[in-house]
């Protein structure tokens, strides 16, 4: 089995002024290849924390977290950032789509940053994508023009439109109402499918996370149960 996201005894303390805010306090966990894996629990109990980390945007305090066989706290911002484009796919709450961008060319940007893609090979990409999100009679909206189950299908196409092996969405669902919610979800789990893309979300939801198959639950910055569905 190869894992994807390893933690041992990961910790993480945030200082604010004198005050020391313990977020993560020893988790332990191991994500495999291929996984669809909710992070559940209330507001403040760590989940952005540890997506967060995962993606290379913050350093643990204490503990190791390796990331695709790389010890991703080791690297500094630059090898950060570079590690991330090659193999990580974010996607947000609030959508985060370049307004001034159609449908199409926000799922093009990622790809005009990495050198050799040719247009060809972006166009083929791109308009492929759109197919597999359902967005491909809307490739010239706006996301003024779109609604927020529309903007997030975009987000998922940008998301794996450089092969991301690994995607990290903190609380996709969280701006969408439920049924729209669920579909989100369904979609996520169906690029994984056919990609084989390794997705990590969180949700605050307890109706959400019934369509992971593996589920971690965080209460206060420790897991306090773990395991597949309705575990
Ligand atoms: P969640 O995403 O589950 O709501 P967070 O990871 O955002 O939880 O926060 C976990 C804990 O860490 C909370 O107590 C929060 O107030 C604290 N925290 C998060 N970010 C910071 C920060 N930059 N500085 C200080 N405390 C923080
Ligand atoms: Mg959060």
């Amino acid at each position: 089995m190869s894992a994807v996201v390893t933690a041992q005894a990961l910790e993480k303390t945030y200082q604010a002024g004198d005050v020391a805010v313990p977020a993560l306090r020893g988790v332990d966990f191991a994500i495999n290849a291929g996984a669809f894996v909710a992070f559940v629990g209330p507001s403040g109990s760590g989940k952005s924390t540890l997506l967060n980390m995962i993606g290379g945007l913050d350093k643990p305090s204490a503990g190791t977290l390796t990331v695709l066989d790389t010890d991703i706290a080791r690297l500094d911002r630059r090898a950060a950032a570079e590690f991330r484009g090659a193999n990580l796919g974010f996607i947000f709450q609030d959508f985060n789509l370049i307004p001034v961008l159609t449908a199409y060319e926000n799922i093009e940007y990622p790809l005009l940053m990495v050198q050799d893609w040719s247009a060809d090979k972006r166009r083929a990409r791109v308009t492929e994508l759109l197919a597999a999100v359902g967005m491909g009679d809307q490739a010239g909206k706006r996301p003024d023009q779109l609604s927020g189950g529309q903007k997030q299908r975009v987000a998922v196409a940008r998301a794996l439109a450089t092969n991301a092996r690994l995607v990290l969405a903190d609380e996709p669902t969280a701006n969408l109402d439920h049924d729209t919610a669920y579909r989100i979800l369904e979609l996520m789990k169906k690029m994984r499918d056919d990609f084989g893309t390794t997705f990590i979300f969180s949700t605050h939801d307890p109706k959400i996370m019934g369509e992971a198959e593996v589920v971690f639950s965080l209460e206060d910055g420790r897991l306090v149960n773990s395991g597949g569905k309705h575990a």
